[in-house]
């Protein structure tokens, strides 16, 4: 795959590929082909090996990086691009969703190493496809906000959870699923009602271990523990969740006969147009 234009000054380049959720099959094309070409692959814990083992070929130096600091990756990813052309470090989810993805490329920059990166199906994505949830509705919510809450790391003033669910949108709640109490705190503190409907998704997508579970604000710390979820969980609380079961929903515009648009022209008038 062509290199990034870049000024480096090492034969190989480091990619950052975002593996997906879980499921090997949602790796993007792209990053599957990297994985076939690479030289070494540094991949991220658990979450990915099966993605590396895969698809990369015989003989690539592959390493876990679960025991590694961050100064022992960038050694070892800037080693690797001495040696070879292609070198991953492979993600879960998205690297640029934390992924720790600016700490490990400027030190790749400074030692004249290129990177570029592959995005990758996010978990808050792919914990919504596995529910059968919609992420947006119209006239419901039209937002999404991603954001985790306060644990060894602060949250940046004005992010508190309790500000952002003032805003009555999709939230997807990563990184937080053992602070589920902070969750409950705030979305009540923000007027969320206890019966608001939660959901929660461990390993999504991951064949025979994801588990899916519904409930309410009240109920689903509950219901968590019940299910002995304390890791690798999406904590997501959204006014479109169970839209599948209303009675009335409002259409979306741009499948509506009477909203013509570039690709087809209105056939009915019956509906607004705005
Ligand atoms: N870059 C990743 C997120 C890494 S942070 C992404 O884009 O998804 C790790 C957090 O992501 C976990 O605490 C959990 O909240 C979430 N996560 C990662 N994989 C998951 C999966 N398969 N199912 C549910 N949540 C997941």
């Amino acid at each position: 795959m062509t290199p990034p234009d870049h000024t480096a000054s090492l034969p190989g380049t480091v990619w950052f590929v975002g593996a997906g959720p879980g499921d090997p099959d949602l790796i993007t094309v792209k990053g599957r082909k990297l994985l076939e070409e690479a030289g070494a692959v540094l991949f991220a814990g658990s979450l990915v090996d099966q993605a590396a083992t895969l698809y990369a070929p015989e003989g690539c130096d592959i390493r876990d990086s679960k025991d590694m600091t961050l100064e022992e990756m960038t050694d070892w990813l800037i080693a690797a691009a001495e040696r070879h052309e292609t070198v991953v470090r492979l993600q879960t989810g998205d690297p640029g969703l934390y992924g720790a993805l600016i700490e490990m490329t400027r030190p790749l920059t400074a030692a004249g190493v290129a990177w570029a990166v592959v995005p990758g199906v996010s978990s808050a994505m792919a914990s919504m496809a596995v529910a059968g949830e919609t992420l947006t509705l119209p006239e419901v919510t039209q937002t999404v906000i991603l954001t985790r809450v306060a644990g060894r790391t602060p949250m940046p003033p004005g992010e508190e959870l309790e500000a952002l669910a003032a805003h009555r949108t999709t939230l997807c709640i990563y990184l937080s699923i053992t602070l589920l109490h902070k969750v409950q705190e705030a979305l009540i503190k923000a007027g969320w009602s206890e019966d608001a409907p939660i959901l929660v998704v461990q390993k999504a997508s991951w064949p025979g271990e994801e588990k899916i579970v519904r409930g309410t604000l009240k109920d689903i710390k509950k219901k968590c523990q019940e299910e002995k979820i304390a890791s690798q969980a999406m904590i997501v609380a959204s006014p479109t969740l169970g839209a599948a079961d209303w009675p009335d929903l409002i259409r979306s515009k741009l499948y509506d006969p009477g909203f013509g648009h570039r690709f087809r022209k209105a056939t009915t008038t019956t509906e607004s147009s705005a």
